[in-house]
């Protein structure tokens, strides 16, 4: 039997058990994904034991994506973004991947939006920003960062290529853009809150939101209203976990399955 699992801090509520075992399940892989929540100062010894104890992989979220990247073989997608939430330990030492780039660019294809030769705009620049910046450009669109914090986002900028940042003041941005993602906690837990004017929205755009609690925020509800496509997060969250699956065991992922599993824990919380 192959385990596979989650490491971070906390990790209780997350919906990656369920999904990965409804795929072990529809392919009749043996294996089984368990979580891990070791201490901060613990990181490097967890990962160093999972390898010893022949875990096959592992995903990788808060508060580890960072301390993670410096403990694995980056691949150089997850050196750009500067974080890693997939570890295979297949290979000679264990290889480091950030699928959450693949769920952005994944969940667009799935819609069948185009992003080479679009232009982006992705507002935030934590975690999910920089992954979302890096993807949608090595997919050929030209990005722009917005930011609360401007800095951040200029910052950003810097190092994808072609792309611009600033503050939150330049999301008018969104009026000439083709795909808008939000990377921004604003809207988790708080229906009524979004991060974008609704006036910036328009028919030519899709919307991709990386909050999925609530599935259908405030912005996708706008995005709607003014004739966009919508996608919401439950599709990065699950087209990320596609792309784990497919990385650690070489097989197409059942994402039907994974699909259906995910959707049903998300509408039972
Ligand atoms: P993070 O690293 O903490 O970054 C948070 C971002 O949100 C920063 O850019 C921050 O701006 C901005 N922000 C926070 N509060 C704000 C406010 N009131 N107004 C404007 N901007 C605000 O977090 P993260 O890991 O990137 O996650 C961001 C969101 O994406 C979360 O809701 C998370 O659940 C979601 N996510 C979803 C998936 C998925 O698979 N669907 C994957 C990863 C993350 P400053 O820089 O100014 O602080």
């Amino acid at each position: 039997m192959q385990v596979y699992g989650l490491v971070g801090n906390p990790v209780g509520h997350s919906l990656s058990p369920p999904m990965h075992e409804a795929a072990y399940e529809e392919t009749g892989l043996d294996a089984r994904y368990v979580t891990f929540e070791p201490d901060r100062d613990d990181i490097a010894a967890a990962v160093e034991g999972a390898d010893a104890l022949g875990v096959s992989g592992l995903n990788v979220t808060i508060p580890f994506k960072q301390d993670v990247l410096e403990l694995v073989e980056p691949d150089p997608l997850a050196e750009r973004i500067g974080a890693v939430n997939t570890v295979d330990f297949g290979g000679e030492t264990p290889q480091g991947y950030n699928t959450d780039a693949a769920g952005v660019t994944r969940s667009f294809e799935r819609h069948g939006v185009g992003l080479d030769g679009n232009a982006a705009v992705v507002v935030g620049a934590g975690g999910a920003g920089r992954a979302a910046a890096f993807a949608l450009a090595d997919a050929g669109a030209s990005v722009h960062v917005a930011n609360r914090t401007a800095e951040t986002a200029v910052e950003l900028a810097g190092g994808v290529p072609g792309a611009t940042g600033g503050g939150l003041d330049t999301l008018d941005r969104i009026r000439e853009a083709d795909v808008l993602v939000n990377a921004t906690s604003v809207g988790m837990e708080s229906p009524d809150e979004t991060p974008v004017p609704a006036e910036y929205l328009h028919g030519d755009l899709a919307v991709l939101d990386a909050v999925y609690t609530p599935l259908e925020t405030r912005l996708l509800r706008d995005a709607a209203a003014a004739g966009a496509v919508t996608i919401d997060g439950a599709w990065m969250l699950l087209l990320q976990g596609v792309e784990a699956f497919e990385r650690w065991t070489g097989r197409d992922a059942p994402v039907d399955a994974m699909n259906a599993a995910l959707r049903s824990h998300l509408e039972s919380d």
